[in-house]
């Protein structure tokens, strides 16, 4: 069966180009995926732009939008052996955590379904008898949606629910490296009942098939998730035919261990934020900024847990973090190390690409701590998005909010410390889109997500992420038009 889904069929690339995808844990041979061109991509946005301009899903109730959504979420509940299978073996996680991502994808298809028809705008009192003025929500019309491989259904499903339900189309292209859960997913919109030519699926490379949703001008908005390189290009191609543009990107996020924290629970969970998903996570607590008291005791326990994370692939019970993407990736996340040893850093352990046993036919690397960091070194600075921990000092509060915020990026940071008034002093001080408390990692879909500075524009999830695929519009109706002679003539 064809693998592009565009006007609610399932169809062969224009010109056909295959992909082999393989399991980054262990080389194995998943799928061969036909991928395709531009034309194919101007194809997807001619049928999403007809189905916006003349079909019915941008007139149909919310409340049955909505209610898609939520037959959707039970068809991927009772598929998720096979959805969370598939996640496993594109992304090379364990299948434990692909399962998670599933429910998590339901958790924000049952909540954008569960918020439909709760918002119906609001009607402004003009103090007159002649008149009536309200502001109503509308879509914005032809979504190009671009998502990376990280988590590939999760960050898919943050963008088509919201822009379901406000009642747009779109264009999908995801990862290149991680495509069998989009094509899940468009089977159970299908099922569901989702109109011809509302949702399309185009695979591919970024610069050919996802281009043209960020250059095209019949794309009203494009929606993209990945790297600040490719987000700063799709801003600017987007600008030629001024895009509403929603970028979710990169984070280089801070973990602030105070010595008056509970220290046990606070290294407990900094091996969590960064080792998780082997690091490739946009919010991984990278950056471990501890006080100079407890620098030491904080970063041995660090240390000596971080050795002892068992790696392996998807299905193998005993493993706690998996594979990276790629080769290519790989080779970036040990560029990075060296980078930061030859800067100066201290290499506590890791450090280096297991190549031998059960491990060596995949992706991995050693979990990896470099102590006595500082952030003007590039390992600090940039995303490595790997199993890679740096540590630096601080001596007060002050000097930890600053060291925190001394970054282009703003995704995320956390807090650890048990005095309640200086959590919020440091909570507000610092310059990122979420930040937690004596915790690290959870999110719910009722609350914004999204960056500050160059970690992106915009937010998903909410209220706030439903009004990034909403125009308002203001509508003023004179019910007793009459003559007003303002000029005599
Ligand atoms: P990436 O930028 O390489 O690719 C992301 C997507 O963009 C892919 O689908 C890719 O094919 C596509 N793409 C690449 N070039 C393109 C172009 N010229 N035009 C259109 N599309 C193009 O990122 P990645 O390596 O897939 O993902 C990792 C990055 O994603 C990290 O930086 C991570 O922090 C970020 N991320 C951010 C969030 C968040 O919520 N802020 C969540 C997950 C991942």
């Amino acid at each position: 069966m064809p693998e592009l889904y565009v006007d609610g069929e399932w169809v062969e690339p224009v010109a056909a180009d295959h992909r082999d995808i393989r399991c980054p844990a262990d080389g194995r041979h998943v799928a061969t995926v036909s991928e395709a061109s531009a034309a194919d991509t101007v194809k997807a946005i001619a049928a999403a732009r007809r189905a916006f301009d003349e079909g019915p899903w941008p007139r149909t109730a919310e409340l049955e939008r909505g209610a898609l959504l939520l037959r959707t979420a039970d068809l991927l509940l009772r598929d998720k052996a096979e959805f969370a299978r598939a996640e496993s073996l594109d992304t090379g996680k364990r299948l434990v955590e692909a399962e998670y991502d599933i429910d998590d994808v339901v958790s924000c298809l049952r909540y954008y379904g569960g918020i439909a028809g709760t918002d119906a705008g609001r009607v402004i009192d003009t103090g007159r008898d002649d008149a009536i003025s309200r502001v109503v929500h509308e879509p914005v019309g032809v979504c190009g949606l671009i998502t990376p491989w990280n988590y590939p259904l999760l960050q898919t499903s943050w963008k088509v629910a919201p822009a379901l339900l406000a009642g747009n189309t779109f264009v999908l292209k995801p990862s290149e490296l991680t495509p069998s859960t989009a094509i899940l997913l468009m089977r159970s919109l299908e099922e569901a009942g989702l109109p011809r030519g509302v949702g399309n699926l185009v695979l591919g490379a970024g610069d050919r098939v996802g281009a043209p949703l960020a250059e095209h001008a019949d794309v009203d908005l494009v929606s993209f998730t990945g790297g600040v390189d490719t987000g700063r290009w799709i801003m600017a191609a987007a600008a030629q035919t001024v895009k509403k543009v929603a970028l979710e990107l990169g984070g280089k996020n801070p973990n602030i261990i105070f010595a008056d924290a509970d220290l046990e629970t606070a290294v407990d969970f900094a091996l969590t934020a960064v080792f998780l998903h082997s690091g490739q996570v946009c919010s991984a607590g990278s950056r471990l900024i501890v006080q100079d008291e407890v620098h030491d005791a904080v970063v041995d326990e660090v240390v000596r847990r971080a050795d002892s994370i068992r790696l392996g692939g998807p299905f193998d019970s005993r493993a706690e973090t998996g594979a990276l993407i790629s080769a290519a990736h790989l080779e970036k996340v040990a560029s990075y190390v060296k980078a930061g040893i030859a800067e100066g850093a201290v290499l506590r352990c890791g450090g280096f690409r297991p190549e031998t046993g059960a491990l060596k036919d995949g992706y991995f690397y050693r979990p990896t701590v470099l102590d006595e960091c500082s952030t003007g070194m590039r390992v600090v600075q940039e995303e490595s998005f790997g199993p890679v921990l740096t540590v630096e000092r601080f001596t007060d509060e002050a000097d930890a909010v600053r060291i925190a915020n001394d970054t282009m990026y703003g995704l995320a940071g956390a807090v650890w410390t048990q005095d309640g008034g200086k959590a919020q002093r440091v909570a507000q001080g610092l310059r990122h889109g979420t930040v937690w408390i004596n915790d690290y990692h959870p999110y719910v879909p009722q609350a914004e997500w999204g960056g500050f500075k160059h970690s992106g524009i915009g937010r998903e999830l909410g209220h706030a992420g439903l009004a990034e695929y909403r125009e308002t519009k203001h509508i003023w109706q004179n019910i007793r038009p009459s003559v007003q002679r303002w000029f005599s003539g």
